[in-house]
């Protein structure tokens, strides 16, 4: 019998893990022929999370969980499932049923085709901010033309793979993890297949605009040194063009004598490169940052607490835990 891993980061999920899981057996009932695992993460949540997940373990024989020493985020959470599972196929999934799993079967008869992956889009983002949508359009048109990267409009994590291709992903160990470029990266056939999203329904969404900004920026820097090469272009063409305006300047001052009025230009041409070179090191900032958090090669994740056989380390008293915050 073939097996299948479900890797599930958790962050915050005490009111929906259950619920998760109940609904996800239900599907699971109606594919006999697969066996189907749980590796649950508990990425630092602050609710008791972590203690719906050892009772969801008790209950059910084939949930697995790890739980991190503290938040490390959905990537991390991620990355430690992937590590943890030796199925045929794996699944990464979220586990508030916006990730729905009455798709497994359409998943596995992709597989069973002979893809490496079948991913899915959203076909419709209703309920979306026009803001919202506004910006992840232009995320995913700049990112597809900047980076090696292709994805579709509405890529999403949620995606079975075969072993092989886990294995590949797991040897893409950086720190700074983007797994949409990660699982694109890595190449092997993938099929998309879509499905109407919906809205959460219990618990809520960890993410402001001000991480989805930063997941912007990470999903292009970690992918590409296109901007590199636009600030180096950008200073080329302003070189030429100081070039050509000074010498304008130099050829009226020895003919037409010392021109004083100059205020609007001098200021603009002060702005206009102050900003542009503040602008640039910010670029370059954003690399070396990049490069100083890699070479310290610290771990992806820390984890406190698993009931993985190997990692024998469940705490004793077995009840009272509840994780604390920072
Ligand atoms: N998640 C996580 N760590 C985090 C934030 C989120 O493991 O720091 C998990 C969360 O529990 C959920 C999934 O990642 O299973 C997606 O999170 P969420 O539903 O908040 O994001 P959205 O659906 O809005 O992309
Ligand atoms: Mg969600």
């Amino acid at each position: 019998m073939k097996t299948i891993d479900l890797v599930v980061p958790c962050y915050n999920e005490e009111e929906g893990l259950e619920h998760f899981v109940l609904e996800t057996n239900k599907v699971i009932d109606t594919i006999p022929d697969y066996s189907f695992r749980y590796i649950l993460i508990n990425d630092g949540s602050k609710d008791k999370t972590y203690l719906v997940m050892k009772k969801l373990a008790a209950r059910f024989s084939n949930i697995k969980y790890i739980s991190f020493s503290r938040n490390f985020g959905k990537e991390a959470a991620m990355y430690a499932g992937l590590q943890h599972c030796d199925a045929d196929y794996v699944v990464v999934m979220d586990a508030d049923l916006q990730h729905p799993p009455a798709v497994f079967p359409q998943m596995i008869e992709a597989m069973e085709q002979g893809y490496d992956c079948c991913a899915t889009k959203r076909d419709e983002r209703e309920g979306e901010s026009f803001f919202r949508g506004f910006f992840s359009k232009l995320f995913f048109t700049l990112s597809n033309k900047m980076t090696s990267v292709k994805n579709p409009y509405g890529a999403m994590d949620y995606r079975m793979m075969t072993r092989q291709m886990v294995n590949s992903i797991l040897e893409l160990s950086e720190v700074q993890r983007f797994s949409k470029g990660i699982f694109s990266w890595v190449g092997f056939n993938t099929k998309w297949i879509s499905f109407k999203t919906v809205d959460r329904q219990l618990g809520t969404t960890s993410w402001k605009f001000s991480s989805l900004l930063r997941y912007a920026i990470d999903g292009i820097t970690c992918f590409s040194v296109t901007p590199l090469r636009f600030i180096a272009v950008m200073g080329a063409i302003i070189f030429f063009i100081s070039l050509i305006y000074i010498i304008i300047t130099l050829v009226q001052t020895l003919f037409l004598g010392v021109i004083t009025p100059g205020y609007v230009t001098t200021m603009c041409a002060i702005l206009f490169l102050g900003g542009l070179t503040e602008m640039s090191i910010g670029i370059l900032g954003e690399y070396i940052g990049r490069i100083y958090m890699e070479t310290k090669e610290r771990p992806i994740y820390i984890t406190k607490f698993s009931n993985f056989e190997d990692e024998n380390n469940e705490e004793a008293d077995g009840g009272s835990y509840e994780q604390s915050g920072k």
